[in-house]
């Protein structure tokens, strides 16, 4: 039995033959290779997890999305998912409102975030990496000074909904007052056919989106309107006292505005 295993043996060696290398070649062989190819990309897995914690603010103040990351941003925004997940929030801002008793006094009031909330930059971004490329003030302006952004249709159909249900919408937008024209006459375009107010960054003010868009809500209920909804795509939209009875964070792992 020993010497047929050993026949065994030998006759596995010699089939082998170039494969059977020392040690040393195999660790060298190994490196090299190694060497030779580029950095494989992260998996689609680790990016949807980067996704979800900046979706969570978890993840803050990022100026750009990371190199490995663009294509699958890049996908995420062209492909269903964005869509579903867009869908997920407005279902269930439209069953929360569609819930509520109103006063029958015409004060509520549901207030909504413009771009990438009412309005899609998405031609825009599509030339712009999908905020894989640092933010270009000037081509962005030069986009948004074009009238054409299309609505997002799942907020415009909570919008229709919020005024049938008679809650009106307010726009407050971190667009500033020079572009007052031509964002009413994009919205109307769009569908968006009216609202109680729509309010613009003053040209030149020195603060944050929060901090603007805190200090317009707190009018507003200074005001007596009761901000029954508040929807936006950033965190700045729905951070900060009043924020609304219900705040609706709408996606969008593009860009960050603080
Ligand atoms: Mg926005």
């Amino acid at each position: 039995m020993a010497t047929a295993r050993l026949l065994l043996l030998l006759m596995v060696a010699a089939a082998a033959g170039s494969y059977f290398c020392t040690g040393e070649e195999v660790i060298m062989g190994y490196g090299d290779e190694l060497a030779e190819e580029p950095a494989p990309k992260p998996a689609a897995p680790y990016c949807g997890s980067v996704r979800m914690a900046l979706e969570a603010h978890n993840i803050i103040g990022w100026k750009t999305v990371s190199a490995d990351c663009a294509d699958y941003v890049a996908d995420y925004m062209t492909g269903e998912r964005y869509q579903r997940d867009s869908d997920v929030v407005i279902n269930e801002a439209v069953a929360y409102a569609e819930s509520l008793k109103l006063s029958g006094k015409g004060k509520e009031i549901w207030v909504f975030d413009v771009d990438e909330t009412a309005l899609s930059t998405l031609p825009y971004q599509a030339n712009h990496g999908y905020g894989a490329q640092p933010y270009d003030r000037t081509s962005f302006l030069r986009y948004v000074a074009g009238g054409s952004a299309p609505a997002l249709q799942g907020t415009l159909r909570l919008y229709r909904r919020l005024l049938q249900l008679g809650i009106k919408p307010v726009f407050l937008t971190d667009r500033t007052e020079d572009q007052r024209a031509v964002t009413a006459h994009n919205l109307v375009q769009q569908g968006y056919c009216s609202w109680e107010k729509l309010l613009l960054q003053p040209f030149g003010l020195q603060t944050s989106t929060q901090a603007f868009k805190t200090g317009e809500r707190q009018k507003l209920v200074s005001a007596g309107y009761v901000i029954i909804g508040n929807i936006g795509d950033q965190w700045s939209d729905i951070l900060g006292s009043p924020e609304g009875c219900r705040t609706f964070k709408f996606p969008n792992p593009m860009y960050y505005v603080a």
